[in-house]
């Protein structure tokens, strides 16, 4: 969609001209936001055309941008935006700018906590080399002892985890303290609670709340436009589509790095072979009765299917690019989109992503 016109929310209230702002997303020009909710955050908005010259160079302006207003009309509310600020990291599916963590959002109950399910959650924002949070939700549902159990495996993990519930508020402050003055975006699949956390955090939020499924869900997620909510206290919160199982989109070799187990063993042990996949190589340090070994098993496995995948479309066109491996063996990798995000982990962290948002909820 390229919409003409960008609700921009000022970081003063009277700034030098220019000034600087966060761009809240395109409109439909009519003045009504479609990106906004929860209000304002006593800061004035500016609805902004593009500066031809952006447009001339085709800059996008996406949801979370950081740009920069010149002309304002503060009768009006009119200005007009000259340039768009360097990006952090930039998200596809949901298009946002200069995200800072992932809230990963699990149930404690209804449903039943998956440990695989979730494993490939965390796998998939790993991957992207994103900051992420662990939240498990619904804890008015669990006992005591439930909960501890899941803390204690999480933290086994690598991962603190911060229990709530919104039905009872529990938790809801403590993790809104973890949002404020950040941009996060939840993931989770979809019935875990995420559109009742956001209520719970936002209460002029006022999403819808429920079970849909099939056809429904389908339809409600992909007519949604990306929604940035302001938090009360600061800092905003992008609501994103309920998916169940995201595919894995990680070569093999990378998969490793996304298990703070194996990171944190591969510090103390070494294996026989630089480029093992510990899987069943001789003399490998990270096999072992570790609880998410098994986990890592099956995610291998797919791991490895993409990558055959990718070999068996691979054509050296230009989308791919040979390399050699370790052993000498050819692989393809993809290319990157966009040159100008080109650093070490940006590949993998717009494809993760990008497979992270696509609407699989089916
Ligand atoms: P989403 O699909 O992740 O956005 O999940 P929803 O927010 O739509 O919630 C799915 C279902 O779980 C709804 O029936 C909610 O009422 C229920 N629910 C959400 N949060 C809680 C909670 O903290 N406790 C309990 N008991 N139920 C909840
Ligand atoms: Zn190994």
């Amino acid at each position: 969609m390229q919409a003409n016109y960008y609700w921009v929310q000022l970081d003063q209230l009277s700034p030098s001209d220019p000034s600087e702002g966060l761009s809240e997303g395109p409109t439909d020009g009519r003045g009504r936001s479609d990106s906004l909710a929860g209000g304002a955050a006593g800061t004035p908005r500016l609805l902004c055309t593009r500066r031809a010259k952006l447009k001339k160079l085709g800059q996008r302006v996406m949801v979370g941008d950081r740009v920069l207003v010149t002309e304002p009309d503060w009768v009006g509310g009119r200005g007009a935006i000259a340039a768009v600020l360097p990006r952090r990291n930039c998200l596809e599916r949901p298009p946002i700018a200069n995200v800072d963590q992932v809230i990963v959002v699990f149930a404690l109950k209804e449903p039943d906590l998956d440990s695989l399910q979730l494993t490939r959650f965390l796998v998939l924002i790993e991957h992207s080399g994103l900051a992420l949070r662990v939240v498990l939700s619904k804890s008015d549902l669990a006992g005591a002892a439930e909960r501890q159990g899941w803390c204690d495996r999480l933290r086994q993990w690598g991962y603190p985890c911060h229990c709530l519930s919104s039905q009872t508020g529990e938790g809801v402050l403590a993790l809104l303290s973890e949002l404020q003055g950040r941009t996060s975006v939840l993931a989770g699949p979809s019935g875990v609670g995420k559109s009742s956390l956001i209520n719970a955090l936002i209460p002029a939020a006022d999403l819808r709340v429920g079970a849909v499924s099939g056809k429904l869900a389908r339809g409600r997620h992909t007519t949604r436009h990306v929604e940035l909510l302001q938090l009360p206290q600061g800092g905003l919160l992008a609501d994103t589509p309920g998916f169940n199982q995201p595919d894995l989109t990680c070569f093999p070799a990378e998969l490793a790095t996304c298990f703070p187990e194996i990171r944190q063993r591969l510090q103390r042990e070494t294996c026989q072979f630089t480029d093992c996949l510990h899987d069943e190589e001789p003399d490998c340090g990270v096999r072992g009765d570790w609880e998410r070994y098994a986990h890592y098993r099956v995610l291998l496995a797919e791991a490895i299917a993409y990558q055959n995948q990718i070999s068996q479309q691979a054509t050296p066109d230009a989308r791919l690019k040979l390399r050699m491996g370790q052993a000498g063996q050819p692989h393809y990798e993809p290319r990157l989109a966009q040159k100008r995000y080109r650093r070490p982990s940006r590949r993998t962290q717009q494809q993760a992503l990008e497979a992270l948002y696509q609407d699989l909820d089916s």
